[in-house]
């Protein structure tokens, strides 16, 4: 099998310290994902049990090598997994229910600590504060997000007109002209007060979940700017004069072949940084690397200040996570206590 390649240094740090954690293999669970990558891609068991988990000792992340080159690992995130399932799920959960993804307290204490104007996260649109933003901006009115809602879906949908007849085309044109209107209406009737500035940024790694993560032939970032109004930008075209009170990664932080540029883009731009991400000792194969709780040291070394909201949020938790606030300004980061 050709399809993997030996991941020799640190991902994140670059360094070449890494030294071989020992793992029970029964401690390996195949997953859904596993599952569905072991079938797509013709491998066995036995191709995955050549992956061996490494720690780095500078910056303490879990790694595998070898792992997937990255030509596969873009096959994998696009065609055999494109729709990140989660994160469209904490959409549908609040449209359907009008829940919160789940961050236990973590926006009341937001609310309670940081003035925020401009706000960014990281990749996968619903898997952050988009959607608690949107909340606390808007009326509560759930019969009027789901009419929001199905008339987005509508409105992308009646763009969709490839091999369709003219009169279809024509019509569906038409309507799109009304949805799109209504679609205004309804967010101008929605809002009750300012709202902040949302940036959502991406970088085009083959790792995250890029042009497939769709629900309904829609793809995330699209939906994400219709619905919640967030601008969306590639990391390399930024604009340089926009800076940010906070950015947030929601599990995308180990979703990216480089984490530790777009960690440091969004330390130089903002004041704070919300790191929350999967800390599991037995790192899922289908993930190349995973943060650990070490990492807090690496942060310490690089005079990268934080405070650990674990306890703050009260959250129940069904899996290790991190959930740290930081800065590159001590000052910001004692102001919080
Ligand atoms: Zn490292």
């Amino acid at each position: 099998m050709n399809l993997l390649k030996k991941y020799n240094t640190c991902i994140f740090c670059g360094s070449k310290n890494l030294k071989k954690k020992s793992v029970l293999k029964k401690l390996h669970s195949v997953n859904f994902y596993l599952e569905a990558i072991i079938s797509d891609l013709n491998l066995s068991l036995k191709d995955l049990d050549k992956m061996k988990l490494y720690n780095c000792n500078n910056c303490f992340i879990s790694q595998y090598s070898p792992w997937f080159d990255e030509h596969t690992i873009k096959k994998i995130y696009n065609n055999i997994y494109g729709q990140h399932n989660k994160n469209w799920s904490n959409l549908l959960n609040f449209i359907s229910k009008g829940n919160d993804p789940a961050h236990g307290k973590l926006f009341d204490y937001i609310n309670k600590k940081i003035t925020v104007t401009n706000y960014a996260e990281y990749n996968a649109p619903f898997m952050g504060l988009f959607i608690n933003f949107f909340k606390k901006e808007t009326k509560l009115n759930t019969k009027k997000y789901k009419k929001l809602f199905n008339y987005i879906v509508r409105y992308i949908q009646s763009r969709q007109l490839a091999g369709r007849s003219k009169i279809f085309q024509k019509r569906s044109m038409r309507h799109s002209f009304k949805l799109k209107k209504s679609i205004d209406i309804i967010k101008k009737n929605l809002l009750k007060r300012k709202q902040i500035n949302k940036y959502l940024i991406y970088d085009n790694s083959a790792m995250s979940w890029n042009y497939n993560d769709n629900y309904k032939s829609i793809n995330s970032k699209v939906f994400v700017s219709e619905m919640f109004n967030v601008n969306i930008y590639d990391l390399e075209k930024f604009p340089k004069k926009i800076k940010f009170d906070l950015f947030g990664f929601f599990l995308t932080l180990d979703h990216t072949l480089q984490p530790k540029r777009i960690l440091d883009f969004a330390l130089a731009k903002s004041k704070y940084v919300i790191i929350n991400s999967h800390i599991e000792k037995i790192v899922n194969k289908q993930h190349l690397f995973s943060l650990t709780m070490k990492f807090k040291e690496y942060l310490k070394k690089k005079k990268i200040y934080y405070l650990d909201l674990n306890k703050a949020i009260d959250k129940k938790f069904t899996s290790p996570e991190l959930y740290l606030i930081c800065s590159k300004n001590r000052l910001l980061i004692s102001k919080l206590n």
